[in-house]
Parts: C-alpha cells; sequence; structure tokens
C-alpha cells in the first residue's frame, strides 16, 4: 500500500525473501507466505488490511500472514487482534523479516516486534527492480518536520539518508542492470544529508547529491520525487534548468493557499514563497510540469479560505494536483483545532479541486501538441500499446514497438 518509498521498499523486501529461496507470487495467487506493507496515509488502513488478510484466508487458510509499514509501527495492536495476522513488524525490523520467519509458525497469533520510534535511527537502502522502467531510489526516510496533520514522523522516526557515495554506488549498480531512469524519493527529501554510515555521521546536503548524479553517473534520466517549496532552493531551480539529466519536473507540496492555514498546519512557508518557486521554475523552463499537494477540509478552513486556495491554484501556472481529503489522525495536533470541516464539504472541496486539476492537465498538454519530447517507453505490452513518459512527464500511449522497449524515443506530441 501507499506511496512510491512504500513501493521501493516491498521490493527490497521481496528481494529480501527471494535471496532466501522464496519464489514471488501474484498477491491474487496462492502462497505460503503473504507480506502486507501498510501505510498510515492511506485512510483506513486497518480496515483495508482487515479485508486483505480475510482475503488471504479464504484463499490459503494454512499460509502465513506478515503485515509491516507505517501503519504496523504506529498501531502494532490493532493490527495485532487482526484474526489470521501471526507477526506485526516494526519500522525497525521490516528488512529483518528472514530472521522473523525462521521462528514463526501458523500457531503464533498477532505477535509483535516493534521498537519505540525515536530508536529508529537506522538508515536502509532500498529500490524497486523489474518492476518498471523507471526505478524509485530511496535516498532519505524519516522526517524531523512536525506539520499537524502528519503520522509519518511517528512511523518512520526522525530524518536519516544514504550517504552520497552509497548512492553513487548504488546508482551505477542500477545503471549496469539497463535502466534509464531513476526516481528520487524520500519521505523529506529536501532534508537529504543527515544519517550515519557505518557509525560515521555525515552531513551532506541535497543539492549536493543532484549535482554529484549530474556528474558521476551513467543514468540518462533523474527525477525528483517530491520536494517541499521551503527546501527548494533558487539553485537548485537553475541547476535543473542547464541539466541534461535532471528532468523538468517537480513535485511541490503546498497544502493550503491560506497563509492562516499554511501556519496551523505548521508548514514552514507561506504562499508566496510557492508562487516565487512557481515563477523562477517558469521562468527558466517554460515547459516544466509540476504537480502539487494540497489538502482540503483542514479544521478552520473556512469557505472563503477555501476559495482562497481554489483561486490561488488558478493563478499557478501549474500542471496537475493531487487533491487529499483531511482526515483525523490519532496524536496529531490539528485534532485540537476547531471548528471541524464537515465531512460532505470536504468531499466537495475535493471535487472542486479535482476539477481545477484536470483543466490544468488539459492545458498542460494542449501547449505542447506539435512539439517534440523525448518519451521514455516502458517494457509492457497492453494489449498491443505501450505507455511511456516524455521529459516533463505527459504520458504517451503508442502501438507496441519491441526495439522502443526501455527506450528513450524522439515523439512528436
Ligand atoms: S514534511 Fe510534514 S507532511 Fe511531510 S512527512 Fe514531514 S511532517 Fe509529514
Amino acid at each position: 500500500m501507499g506511496c512510491k518509498l512504500n513501493f521501493s521498499e516491498t521490493t527490497s523486501i521481496a528481494r529480501l525473501l527471494e535471496n532466501d529461496g522464496f519464489i514471488k507470487k501474484d498477491f491474487d495467487e496462492v502462497a505460503d507466505l503473504y507480506v502486507i506493507n501498510t501505510c498510515s496515509v492511506t485512510e483506513n488502513a486497518d480496515k483495508e488490511c482487515r479485508q486483505l488478510v480475510r482475503r488471504i484466508q479464504k484463499k490459503a487458510p494454512e499460509a502465513l500472514v506478515v503485515v509491516t509499514g507505517c501503519y504496523a509501527q504506529l498501531k502494532p495492536q490493532e493490527i495485532a487482534n487482526i484474526p489470521g495476522v501471526n507477526l506485526v513488524l516494526g519500522a525497525a525490523e521490516k528488512f529483518n523479516i528472514s530472521a522473523h520467519l525462521k521462528e514463526l509458525s501458523k500457531n503464533d497469533a498477532g505477535k509483535i516486534c516493534s521498537c519505540d520510534i525515536e530508536d529508529v535511527n537506522v538508515f536502509t537502502a532500498s529500490h524497486s527492480l523489474n518492476e518498471r522502467t523507471r526505478i524509485f531510489l530511496k535516498v532519505q526516510d524519516g522526517c524531523d518536520y512536525n506539520c499537524s496533520f502528519c503520522t509519518i514522523p511517528m512511523a518512520r522516526g526522525k530524518s536519516r539518508s544514504e550517504s552520497i557515495s552509497d548512492v553513487l554506488k548504488r546508482v551505477d549498480e542500477i545503471a549496469l542492470g539497463g535502466a534509464k531512469e531513476i526516481v528520487l524519493t524520500g519521505i523529506n527529501l529536501g532534508d537529504f544529508g543527515k544519517g550515519y554510515t557505518g557509525g560515521r555521521k555525515h552531513e551532506e546536503n541535497f543539492f549536493d547529491l543532484i549535482k554529484e548524479l549530474d556528474d558521476k553517473t551513467n543514468i540518462e534520466r533523474f527525477r525528483i520525487s517530491s520536494i517541499e517549496p521551503n527546501l527548494l532552493s533558487n539553485e537548485m531551480i537553475e541547476f535543473v534548468s542547464r541539466s541534461s539529466k535532471f528532468m523538468p519536473h517537480f513535485h511541490i507540496p503546498l497544502q493550503s493557499g491560506s497563509n492562516k492555514i499554511l501556519a496551523d498546519m505548521r508548514r514552514r512557508y507561506k504562499r508566496e514563497l510557492y508562487a516565487e518557486k512557481v515563477e523562477l521554475i517558469k521562468k527558466l523552463m517554460p515547459h516544466a510540469c509540476i504537480g502539487v499537494d494540497v489538502i482540503v477540509g483542514f479544521p478552520g478552513e473556512t469557505d472563503d479560505e477555501f476559495r482562497d486556495t481554489a483561486n490561488f491554484l488558478e493563478s499557478l501556472d501549474v500542471s496537475y494536483l493531487h487533491v487529499f481529503t483531511y482526515s483525523e489522525r490519532d496524536n496529531t495536533y490539528a485534532l485540537e483545532l476547531k471548528p471541524v470541516v464537515p465531512v460532505h464539504v470536504r468531499n466537495e472541496r475535493n471535487k472542486i479541486l479535482r476539477n481545477i486539476s484536470y483543466s490544468k492537465m488539459q492545458q498542460f498538454t494542449e501547449q505542447h501538441i506539435g512539439q517534440s519530447r523525448k518519451v521514455l517507453f516502458e517494457s509492457v505490452n497492453k494489449n498491443g500499446m505501450m505507455e511511456g513518459y516524455t521529459d516533463n512527464y505527459i504520458k504517451i500511449t503508442a502501438p507496441y514497438r519491441k526495439e522502443w522497449e526501455n527506450t528513450i524515443v524522439d515523439w512528436k506530441i
């Protein structure tokens, strides 16, 4: 379940198990072991997990069921109580799954192996492989911010990262495997640079990382999955505009277009800074794609403040929105804020912003019709068709051609 980072970690867990002799099956097939990597952002994570376990029990009653991931760290007991769950692994244990499996039997019910999130301080590298043409490479984990709606710091712990030299080694390995594009992922990617390698503390920064990747690796394309506006420096934007490897594609969380709501969310910027970043990106790279995360229905968001956000988004030269409906999370400061926005109002606001997103996406695509851009096609034949993305993240569907698989092709939109 969940985000790109979870996706890369899920693949790493699968790889660990394959090294131990397990064979990977589709979730719908019968297996001896099922691992569910949960997400805390997913609404109703508990319900979804319950449903999955029920499906497993019907299909393979003798199978072992292990649940890990953010939700397992936040609510281990809740998950352990789900009938059919044999083992719950917290954040520190998810990559030790092999060791835990050696001691696990079907008679174990709801066993929990988890520790306090304050004690989770080791960075474990992971990346997706053989799943998609684009590889999601985790270079950072955890977060030291305390946005008032967010439980991720409680689920993933303090900010920590891989060292630049280790990232470079990993990227070389990935390049040898033939991949053309790497998406750098993290929980708070712009905060890259904190961490320990072999017990030694390193202090580096994200700008240094992207410069080194640009300079010293053979990967043709990099994308930055998501970066906080206050951590996206003007130098980085200028650098990406000059780089042939870093794609003109940014995903920058805004969350609200009202400065009052931003302050209540404990975000570290005002909307003016956000507008400046978008303006600079479009000035230097008019073709750049910019995605925006936004939350609707945060406590205290009045009709006026919501309109303010909608108008602000309309005025920005961005390409698409990811709209999230606020939902209450235990142990967050936002729970204390009033008045609560009724759920039907949250849903209406979500719909309004999704409509804005749709027209922004359409506008952005139409601006490029007739232009030639480079498309990286994926290695999947979907009923005679194949898909790929341009440098600026426009999705292209074309009749399948074997020789285009995992290849960058000049394409007239
Ligand atoms: S920056 Fe804020 S929203 Fe993002 S993970 Fe950290 S606390 Fe959560």
